[in-house]
């Protein structure tokens, strides 16, 4: 029987591939988790080692021995293994693309892993052959190897001192094996952490969930830490942080994309003096293999960073926290590995036996079903711990209050009222650009995107006509291309609204934040500043607005239209509305001030609204639980999506019934679909899904494993893009 080594190789193939170890006199096996290099065909690739096996459906002439072991210990250790495995199999992906992935490009192009010093020396071959007298015709050669022989392993910096020119001369020795060079890795000087300043004594909620997480170190726990905006969760991070580095262990803390920013970054440095590794998504390759290469070797006691980090190495993890543990961003949803780094740093924390905390002001609703169920404990923190008070919910009914481009007057008065008293405004409207519709007054004719089933968004000062979904480009018009009539915008965005607000209160300085007034570096940190010194009065923004920043002397807050979230086609958008309108609400009244928040609807009967107003986030998530449980959607079921995109509609479309008709009738799992998604033709493709569905996991899951491979092997499945999404967050 052959000895052969499974190794995971970066190809969308849905297997192992097996090697013979490599050739003598190289030793013992390497390692699970040890990068080599392997002949593939033509190429050479670096792959991981995943396990042993003392069979291989290989026959054994056809089997070749790995060229090259690349690591002296494994890049992934048993713990990082396990979950990645653990991902590719819930995840259903392929598992060569899941190992490399969690790897920094270089790495996987074989870099070393460690920070280290390629040294060289001379090999038993190479002192027989100085002893025979050998090399007598080339004295460089003899020169450096002499010199080898004699000081032992060498250094490149001390052979550039010392030999002159010797590279050519080493390859010519170690071609006949009389030297050899290897990679040592560099020992890191030992860093203590400490304490560079104490925090605030916290208050009585705050030291009781410190109490309840510190007491679980060193085994596994869920935490679910539920506290509005500056309610002092991320204090009680920086606490638990410090018992962890106080035992010697290191902590790993998940940001959402945009929550990563350096008003964070300062605090944490400002609280320890301990190095820190931080991960994110703008890295340039060498700064990320920095990154990683501190976390790997231990030199970082706490990693910080965005989704990916989850896979980060941390040795002697003691703690995870998954802050905004809501946040979208959290759920990888392009590309082909679609994971859930929130849903993987609680499978991470089990395996290691740490405790995770997930903080939020308004936790998922899979995280409070979690909750109910007993499998996470929650923490509350009730009290703003700068002594504010939450700030007051009202609704302004659309239909009964004159608007005057999108600002109706209960809103237009309370703004003003708010400016006369000293206060901030922050407007909120989820929609960038001047107006999302361009008209023709003539003919009726409206702007579409011409390579989706999308209007271009009018940006005025830029004068352009934008899609947002394909970004697609082109000059405003003057006038109708059909009819040559006059044309107008309809509808606002913020720009429009900074524009509207500016001639209503042209005493009140205005700010803007959204994308188009952000897109460099140091833009956002103005918008704050200008808030922060009060500068500017009013301010005007999207999404952005709502995560990350303190704007304390904010006291009225109005959110210009509610109703995009009540009546989409994804069962999930009333629970991002309320998430929004919450966090958007905790920016007011942060300071010493009540806040009000005005939320503009038409609908301000709706079930999920006014169980918002009245009983708050927690009110609302109970009755949209309740929905949810009628509906059978998650978290009472499981889903997984099948989504495909072609040139033609059919082509999709064709391809997934194809799929489910290969399915037949699976056991326990429900097929809907397929249908063509809510906006079927972006960036000129068309896009359908087809969703599994099944009360339980285990159903579920034994389906894909058997459905996928054979549709993968689909005639249909070669003419479009398709990708498994379980647990997917966004339906279309
Ligand atoms: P969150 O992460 O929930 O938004 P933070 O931890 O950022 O809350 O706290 C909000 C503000 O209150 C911060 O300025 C923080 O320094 C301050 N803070 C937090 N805990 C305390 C405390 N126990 N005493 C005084 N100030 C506190
Ligand atoms: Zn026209
Ligand atoms: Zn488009």
């Amino acid at each position: 029987m052959p000895h052969v080594l499974r190794v995971a190789l970066d190809t969308p193939l849905r297997r192992l591939f097996d090697y013979l170890p490599p050739a003598p006199p190289a030793g013992a096996d390497p390692a699970p988790g040890t990068r080599v290099r392997v002949p593939f065909g033509r190429q050479r690739l670096v792959g991981i080692v995943v396990s042993a096996a003392d069979t291989s459906e290989i026959a054994p002439q056809r089997l070749k021995p790995i060229l090259e072991v690349l690591d002296a210990t494994p890049v992934l250790d048993e713990a990082s293994l396990e979950l990645l495995e653990w991902a590719a199999r819930y995840y259903h992906h392929p598992e060569g693309e899941v190992l490399s992935g969690a790897l920094p490009k270089a790495l996987r192009l074989g870099a070393p892993a460690g920070a280290s010093e390629e040294r060289w020396l001379a090999t038993g071959a190479g002192a027989a052959a100085l002893a025979a007298g050998e090399l007598r015709r080339a004295p460089k050669q003899r020169a450096l190897l002499e010199l080898l022989a004699a000081e032992g392993p060498c250094a490149t910096g001390l052979l550039d001192a010392r030999a002159g020119s010797w590279r050519e001369a080493a390859r010519a020795l170690s071609a006949r094996g009389f030297i050899a060079s290897s990679e040592v890795p560099l020992a890191r000087p030992a860093v203590c952490a400490s304490v560079r300043a104490p925090g605030p004594e916290l208050l009585p909620e705050q030291g009781a969930a410190v109490e309840a997480v510190g007491a679980a170190l060193g085994r596994f726990g869920a935490f679910v830490l539920h506290g509005i905006t500056g309610s002092g969760k991320t204090e009680v991070y920086l606490r638990l942080i410090e018992r962890v580095l106080a035992r010697g262990g290191r902590s790993l803390v998940l940001v959402p994309e945009i929550g990563l920013t350096p008003q964070l970054l300062a605090r944490f440095r400002a609280r320890f003096d301990a190095p820190l590794a931080v991960l994110h998504s703008a890295l340039t390759d060498a700064e990320r293999l920095a990154a990683w290469r501190d976390a790997f070797g231990g030199h970082a006691r706490i990693v910080l960073g965005t989704r990916s980090a989850v896979f980060a190495p941390v040795p002697d993890l003691g703690l995870i926290v998954v802050d905004e543990e809501h946040d979208a961003s959290f759920k990888q949803h392009e590309g082909g590995f679609r994971y859930s780094a929130r849903d993987l740093a609680v499978v991470r924390a089990r395996h290691a036996q740490v405790p995770v905390v997930l903080g939020s002001a308004t936790p998922s609703l899979e995280t409070l079903h979690n909750v109910g169920a007993g499998r996470y404990t929650r923490l509350r923190l009730e009290r703003r711990a700068a002594l504010a008070v939450p700030p007051l919910l009202k609704l302004v009914d659309l239909r009964h209050n004159a608007m005057r481009s999108g600002i109706s007057t209960p809103a237009a008065l309370a703004i003003e009222r708010h400016l006369g008293e000293d206060g901030q405004v922050l407007v909120f409207l989820n929609r960038r650009g001047y107006a999302p519709t361009l008209l023709c007054t003539g003919c009726g004719w409206i702007a579409p995107c011409r390579e989706c089933d999308a209007r271009l968004t009018v940006h005025l000062a830029a004068g352009r006509l934008r899609c947002h979904h394909c970004g697609a480009d082109a000059p405003l018009p003057a006038r109708c291309p059909q009819c040559g009539f006059a044309v107008k915008s309809v509808g606002q965005g913020t720009e429009r609204v900074e524009e509207v607000l500016a001639a209503q209160f042209p005493q009140a300085s205005l700010a803007r934040l959204d994308r188009d007034t952000v897109r460099r570096r140091g833009d956002l940190e103005a918008v704050v500043r200008r808030m922060a010194t009060g500068e500017a009065r009013i301010l005007i923004g999207t999404q952005m607005v709502t995560k990350g920043h303190d704007f304390p002397n904010v006291t009225l807050v109005v959110v210009l239209n509610a109703d995009q979230g009540l009546f989409s086609t994804d069962f999930r958008a009333p629970e991002r509305l309320a998430q929004t309108i919450v966090q958007v609400a905790g920016r007011a009244g942060r300071g010493t001030r009540p806040g009000e928040v005005l939320i503009q609807t038409e609908f301000p009967d709706h079930p999920l609204l006014k169980s918002l107003l009245e009983h708050g986030y927690e009110g609302f998530a109970r009755a949209a639980l309740a929905e949810r449980a009628q509906a059978r959607w998650p978290p009472f079921s499981r889903l997984a999506a099948l989504r495909a995109s072609a040139r033609s509609a059919e082509a999709a479309l064709g391809f997934l019934s194809a799929a489910r008709t290969l399915a037949g009738r699976p056991r326990g799992v429900r097929l809907l679909g397929p249908v063509p998604a809510a906006m079927a033709r972006r960036a000129g493709r068309h896009y359908a899904q087809l969703l599994a569905e099944s009360t339980e996991r285990a159903p579920l899951h034994t389906f894909l494993d058997e459905w996928l491979p054979q549709v993968e092997q689909l005639r249909q499945a070669r003419a479009v893009r398709w990708s498994l999404d379980v647990d997917p967050i966004e339906l279309f």
